[in-house]
């Protein structure tokens, strides 16, 4: 047994990113950039008029000014602008020469068809500068960040159109026991169907990660054998729920060894998951969830789900936050570190869940976030902080 946030440590430190690719802009969003990027251009690339008005020297504003030419956005202007005179202009378009101010259409008066006057006082020159945002050259976005819609149009902007990212890795999930039937099946006495399997491909499906159902296997060596095998050859991570605990029948860890799997973590000193298993092949790995599906749950989000985003370059995403509990919190032993389900109130406090142990995934389809309570603490007072990893 080895307290959760060791087995972390240590997994982690498996997790390294490993291929990159080029994608396109569409297939681009929430993939990691294994590249840094710098704009191949300024922006604004011009002095741009930030309004729709009248582009003037700010000297003249009290002036009757003339109108000399209409600049629509993409349009280069021809004229300069001299005293007394102003542009039309449109939001986006360049600030011809001579200008130093764009007054908004709203703040003039038309005097006639080719003069304006600016009948408020305003000193907002309602120019964007070229290059006060991003200057040639500058680093725009970095190696680590994970690509979201601001970032697809940074990349569009500097001309990126096929970002360089880490690979996503390919991963098998796999659910074994005797008791098991699938959800289509009605479960015959002393059966039940197979909620893991589903639940542990929805949670790789949330990473961007597209796994491969392999199916239930039953509680016997061979058939272990054989899908293990061929899964550890074949996929980057093998997902395996049931059969790592310590009843005659959980044969994963003895089938580990004998393909020579190194099992890193067997045993944690956590609830759920205290049997959670990893171990690691010629850089294949493994994760033996326990078999309850809370168990199975928790255990993906706290360790699998970490794991799976660090081989993809994201490093930052297991953060959990440091919330105020809404009322007492109180259990009976602190003998071991625990997850616990909670919810957020409006008050952004947490509010810990009805919660009747690891077969209870029900607790988890209102929960916000898992709480976690370090060992040795049975007793936290209404608001104290709480440290919580929202889902
Ligand atoms: P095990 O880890 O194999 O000892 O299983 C522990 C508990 O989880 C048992 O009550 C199993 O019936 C249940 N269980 C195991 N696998 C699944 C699964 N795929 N879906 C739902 N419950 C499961
Ligand atoms: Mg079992």
């Amino acid at each position: 047994m080895i307290p959760f946030h060791e087995a972390l440590a240590i997994s982690q430190k498996f997790a390294l990113p490993r291929d990159t690719v080029q994608v396109d802009l569409f297939q681009a969003l929430g993939r990691t950039l294994a590249e840094d990027i710098f704009s191949d251009i300024s922006m604004p690339p011009f002095n741009k008029s930030a309004m729709d008005g009248y582009a003037c020297r700010k000297s003249d504003l009290k002036n009757r000014l003339q109108i000399i030419e209409e600049i629509p956005a993409g349009s280069v202007p021809l004229k300069k602008i001299c005293e007394n005179q102003c542009a039309r202009i449109m939001t986006g378009a360049m600030v011809p020469d001579g200008a130093d101010f764009v007054i908004m259409k709203e703040d003039i008066e038309e005097v006639n068809q080719d003069s304006v006057q600016c009948t408020k006082e305003t000193s907002k020159d309602n120019i964007c500068y070229k290059g006060e945002d991003v200057k040639n050259g500058d680093l725009v976005l970095k190696n680590g960040d994970v690509i979201l819609p601001a970032h697809i149009a940074i990349l569009a902007s500097v001309g990126c159109s096929h970002p360089r990212v880490y690979q996503i890795p390919t991963v098998a999930v796999i659910s074994t026991g005797n008791e098991l039937v699938e959800p289509t099946v009605i479960p015959g006495i002393s059966k039940i169907r197979n909620s893991n399997g589903y639940q542990l491909i929805a949670q790789v499906q949330q990473l961007g990660i597209k796994p491969d159902y392999l199916g239930i296997v039953r509680d016997d060596e061979n058939s272990l054998l054989e899908i293990l095998s061929r899964a550890l050859d074949k996929y980057d991570v093998t997902i395996i729920s049931g059969g790592v605990s310590v009843g005659d029948f959980d044969f994963v860890p003895k089938i580990l060894n004998e393909l020579h799997v190194n099992i890193k973590i067997h045993g944690m000193d956590v609830r759920p998951g205290k049997h959670q298993l990893f171990g690691e092949e010629a850089s294949h790995f493994i994760f033996g969830m326990p078999g309850n599906p809370v168990s199975s749950f928790v255990q993906f989000e706290v360790l699998v789900k970490p794991f799976l985003n660090a081989l993809m370059g994201k490093t930052a995403e297991h953060a959990s936050i440091s919330l105020p509990l809404e009322e007492d919190y109180i259990r009976k032993k602190g003998d071991l570190m625990i997850f616990v389900p909670v919810s957020l109130t409006t008050q952004s406090t947490i509010l810990p869940l009805e919660y009747h142990g690891s077969a209870h995934i029900h607790s988890y389809v209102n929960a916000w976030g898992i709480m976690e309570i370090p060992k040795g603490i049975s007793i936290l007072k209404k608001g104290e902080n709480v440290r919580v990893r929202p889902l």
